[in-house]
């Protein structure tokens, strides 16, 4: 090919990548579900904007490994959530399952409703599994550290990073999480 034929070649694959990052904002390893969660069916949520995301909130589901967002979304909107009649939608803004997946789950301008007193300036991020029994695994963790660094990036600042237990006696995400390590891992 001539030098004329491959900018062109070269050109057209970064429109390529441009439209492609404009029409998908997250990044492909990132699973963008949150649309198709089922919500309550006549609560809502409160909005804000980005610009009040101050910090991370870490939790786990302190339930079986075979949980899913979806299963995780309909307890939280169903009756027999806590609350006894549902919450406006899943409180967690993103999810890692066992296998690490990572996925979008809720709106981030959407208060949703993780940590009483925190929601407003919190993004709730959960793994699935009981870490109270278990050990997150090496790939939970990474795909932890790399959200926050994507999470960082997108809305220009460093995120302060906590785990529900900085909030309540709860051990939420688990005794076996080590935020120390994730930190550690960001050189925070
Ligand atoms: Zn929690």
């Amino acid at each position: 090919m001539t030098g004329r034929k491959v900018l062109i070649v070269l050109l057209l694959v970064l429109a390529l990548l441009v439209l492609t990052a404009w029409r998908n904002p997250n990044p492909s390893w990132i699973k963008d579900i949150w649309r198709k969660l089922p919500v309550h069916p006549d609560r809502k949520y409160n909005r804000r904007t980005l610009s009040s995301i101050e910090q991370v909130i870490i939790h786990h589901s302190a339930g079986p490994t075979t949980q899913t967002p979806l299963s995780i979304a309909q307890y939280h909107v169903g009756p027999n959530h806590i609350s006894n009649e549902g919450i406006p939608g899943i409180a967690y803004h993103y999810i890692i399952d066992r296998k690490a997946n990572v996925f979008h789950t809720q709106d981030l301008k959407n208060i949703s409703w993780h940590v009483s007193g925190q929601n407003t300036r919190s993004i709730g991020i959960c793994f699935i599994g009981d870490y109270d029994q278990l050990e997150p695994t090496e790939m939970q963790i990474l795909q932890l550290t790399k959200l926050i660094q994507y999470l960082n990036r997108k809305l220009g600042r460093k995120l302060q990073i906590s785990g529900h237990r900085d909030y309540s006696t709860k051990t939420c995400p688990g005794k076996f999480t080590d935020l120390e390590q994730v930190r550690q891992k960001l050189n925070y």
